[in-house]
């Protein structure tokens, strides 16, 4: 693992920051550094240094998947821990948190349990996240977890077409994809299952129900799995019967605006453009209002993570980095139809990594 890498390009950006330690809570931040995944833990780490604390449960999980820290198991609160022992260091005068990670009450006991000299002066919130920009481009290792998991997404999508069928409940079909996940080795959904269907399809966030999925119309699929860590996100949305000409015509369109949204990624390209090469050809269709949110969101150790494909977006892709693809058009009382990939940007483009058919599928 590139844990010891990780670590390393982090302490660069603490010296720059002109910090002595960290302290990190997040836990995707810890999985990503350390490798632990356990639910419980903080790690500190100084310009020499790197201390993983946790609860007597994870001993010997915490001794198998830490490589690059020491682990030190305590009884309170690692966080407490952590804080004291940074304030212990020689050297160690200013310690870095991250506000957006941390709560008042948490910032509070930790102060609390400072030596009162310290409480004031030591811990320092960021302005900005340290681990952020090394999350957001995906190293080597990364890529080919997220390509796996992309791949696996891709396999239970092939899996649930066979199992889709007029009259079925929503929640059957979510339940059987989810099924299916494990048996290909998921760890779990990385996100609360979308099955939508006819006109529940024009919502674009219609979580499974009891509704029947129909004789005649769309159903709209986005799950993604958990792979070693590792988030999949996809859409794909297929019809059941045959669809009337302003159905077909409309998916074409949806179709068209995501293939330009991926074929506009490339390393150097803003968030906003690549939004903007979807969303202008909803415009020319008359469909601009139906389009409803943003083009799309990078991913990894989390379903969400920065930055946004979305309009006025300036943030500008990077190669390495892992984002969707997934405009839509809702069309209350109507229908819904949207299309997502992931996409991996390049230098030289975008790759696409999930390959399950985009051709309107009539079941
Ligand atoms: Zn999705
Ligand atoms: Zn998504």
């Amino acid at each position: 693992m590139d844990h010891f890498r990780r670590i390393g390009l982090l302490r660069r950006r603490l010296t720059k920051a002109g910090l002595h330690g960290l302290l990190v809570t997040h836990l995707p931040d810890l999985r990503y550094l350390c490798g632990f995944t356990g639910s419980s833990a903080a790690l500190a780490i100084t310009r020499r240094s790197a201390r993983l604390y946790t609860d007597s449960r994870y001993r010997t999980q915490a001794a198998e998947e830490v490589a690059d820290a020491e682990v030190e198991i305590v009884s309170g609160a690692p966080a407490v821990s952590a804080v004291q022992w940074l304030a212990a260091q020689p050297g160690v005068v200013f310690a870095g948190f991250d506000p957006a990670r941390t709560s008042v009450a948490d910032l509070a006991r930790w102060r609390e349990a400072l030596p009162t000299r310290l409480r004031r002066s030591l811990l320092t919130p960021l302005a900005a996240s340290l681990i952020e920009p090394l999350r957001v481009v995906k190293d080597e290792n990364e890529l080919a977890l997220m390509i796996e998991a992309a791949l696996t997404g891709c396999k239970l999508f092939e899996r649930i077409l066979e199992f889709i069928e007029p009259g079925l409940r929503e929640f059957e079909v979510a339940a059987e994809l989810e099924y299916q996940a494990r048996l290909l080795g998921a760890e779990g959904m990385s996100f609360e299952t979308i099955v939508a269907s006819g006109v529940r399809s024009a919502l674009p966030h219609g979580r499974a129900t009891d509704a029947k999925l129909p004789r005649n119309g769309f159903v709209t699929l986005d799950f993604g799995v958990i792979l070693k860590g590792y988030c999949s996100d996809m859409t794909r949305t297929v019809y059941l019967g045959k669809p009337k000409a302003e159905e077909r015509a409309a998916y074409e369109v949806v179709l068209e605006a995501q293939q330009a949204a991926i074929a506009a990624v490339a390393s150097g390209t803003s968030g906003g453009e690549v939004d903007e090469a979807a969303r202008s050809v909803l415009r020319s269709a008359g469909l601009a209002e139906a389009f409803s949110h943003s083009t799309g969101h990078a991913l990894g150790l989390e379903i969400h993570e920065p930055p946004r494909i979305g309009a006025g977006q300036t943030v500008r892709l990077q190669a390495g980095m892992v984002i969707t693809i997934e405009p839509g058009i809702y069309l209350p009382g109507k229908f819904g139809i949207r299309i997502e990939d992931m996409v991996a940007v390049t230098r030289n483009g975008g790759q696409v990594l999930t390959p399950a058919p985009k051709a309107l599928i009539e079941l």
